[in-house]
């Protein structure tokens, strides 16, 4: 391999694990390999100048030899994950241990946002670190420098003790998220998947200008430390923290039954949707601080709460039309497009149908309301049908017996569900040949040596 065909390898690759990093939160090899790969390519561009170019990843603001803002810092205080649960009756059998453990415990019921955790830690209430879950238990990642940018996290507290640190959840308003996503596709950017994704991409990325623009928040939703001040419970906590001009998290309810836990939640879960921001449930804590202590936690969670996760989020709107696609084998893939909604985040308007079996078990047709929902958060479904709300001149929808493409006959193949395209001289399934052969070499060229 020549020099100019590996720094072509090396950017492929960075390109790739950039945006698997970034904006799909999802990172496939550890930063230090990453390193490596950056580090070849700066020592290549810098045996061979000429070769620089204006689009490497070494020429971009921050595109140094990290990917990630955070050196390590040990945590003081771990940051546990909570409990999940799914049912009215564990969250029952929750409160009702606590009750039976503790003199009429308090609960309190609040949102679970959907965004990625922080701790800020104050010295004589000056901000000093701001640092991310990381694995939680040992090491969180340094991120100072963005957590300075949002508004939400105050540099300053006014009437401060000797030593706070508190914990929130750093996150995306819609109308932010739709501001950055119009910019990314402005720019032919990659399009970010939810507002979840977009604030943890952006609270590691290197340059603050970056994050200042993108208008993180956050919220704040526990005291992890305090040196110097006492609070008996974790709303005296937070009626402190309000009057700091801290923004703690919103509508938190005391509660001290199951039943009353269980109308909070429910009345949570109705508010969904219409916040300006995304929750993915409810946290149900104790609230006396004692309460706490005796309970601990185990070696992952807290003892001392729960978090009621709520069904995915579904929404009604109406089929429109079935658009189908020839792909490069000839198969004929139904996409529903309907009226766009919101879920999880984003506007969506588009959902595969995979084929004419999943059509005839939906019952599907044009005009049909229909019930949407996200799968894993990302990827839009169709989950049912509404029958009782269907015109009168409904038709259940057959993917028709020619080619949308180029009109030859359609043949369902034996054994499989697969409706494909008889003729050999599809322009459809040439034009995917032709975007396969390309896309399937470049992808090897990306995973070589990886
Ligand atoms: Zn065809």
């Amino acid at each position: 391999m020549t020099p100019e065909e590996r720094i072509l390898q090396l950017r492929e690759q960075i390109a790739y694990h950039s945006d698997k990093y970034y904006n799909q939160d999802s990172p496939q090899i550890p930063d230090d390999e990453f390193d490596l790969l950056m580090r070849e390519l700066k020592k290549l561009e810098k045996e061979h100048p000429d070769l620089v170019t204006e689009d490497s990843p070494t020429q971009k603001v921050g595109g140094a030899a990290k990917r990630t803002a955070g050196v390590l810092v040990r945590h003081n205080v771990p940051m546990l994950s909570l409990q999940d649960v799914f049912s009215r009756e564990e969250v029952c059998e929750f409160v009702e241990q606590m009750r039976e453990q503790f003199t009429e415990p308090e609960f309190v019921v609040e949102y679970k946002i959907d965004g990625l955790s922080m701790a800020l830690r104050y010295e004589n209430g000056e901000l000093v670190l701001a640092e991310t879950r990381g694995d939680g238990v040992n090491f969180g990642e340094d991120v100072t420098a963005n957590a300075r940018m949002i508004s939400d996290v105050k540099q300053k507290l006014k009437s401060a003790p000797e030593y706070l640190e508190i914990r929130g959840e750093v996150y995306m308003k819609n109308a932010a998220f739709e501001r950055v996503n119009e910019k990314q596709e402005l720019l032919g950017k990659r399009l970010f998947a939810n507002p979840r994704n977009c604030a943890a991409g952006t609270l590691r990325q290197l340059d603050t200008a970056v994050t200042k623009e993108r208008g993180l928040s956050m919220f704040i939703f526990n005291i992890q430390a305090v040196r110097g001040m006492e609070f008996e419970t974790h709303t005296q906590g937070y009626e402190y923290l309000r009057e700091q001009g801290v923004a703690v998290i919103d509508g938190y309810r005391v509660c001290r039954t199951a039943d009353e836990v269980w109308e909070a939640i429910t009345a949570i879960g109705e508010s969904r949707g219409s916040l300006g921001y995304d929750i993915d449930g409810a946290v149900v804590k104790i609230n006396r601080l004692a309460d706490r202590e005796i309970l601990g936690a185990t070696s992952k969670v807290p003892r001392w709460a729960i978090a009621y996760k709520y069904p995915p989020e579904e929404k009604e709107t109406r089929l429109v039309d079935i658009e189908l696609s020839v792909g490069r084998t000839g198969r004929i893939t139904p996409t529903a497009v309907f009226e766009p909604v919101r879920l999880c985040g984003t506007s969506v308007s588009r959902a595969t149908l995979h084929n004419q079996d999943f059509i005839n078990e939906l019952d599907i047709g044009i005009g049909d309301t229909i019930v949407v929902y996200k799968s894993g958060e990302i990827i839009p479904k169709v989950r049912k049908v509404l029958r009782e709300q269907r015109p009168a001149s409904w038709q259940r929808y057959e993917i028709p017996d020619v080619c949308p493409v180029c009109g030859a006959r359609t043949e369902r193949e034996k054994d499989t569900a697969d409706i494909r395209c008889t003729s050999s001289s599809c322009p459809a399934q040439l034009e995917r040949h032709l975007i396969n052969f390309v896309g399937r070499d470049a992808m090897e060229i990306g995973r070589a040596h990886v």
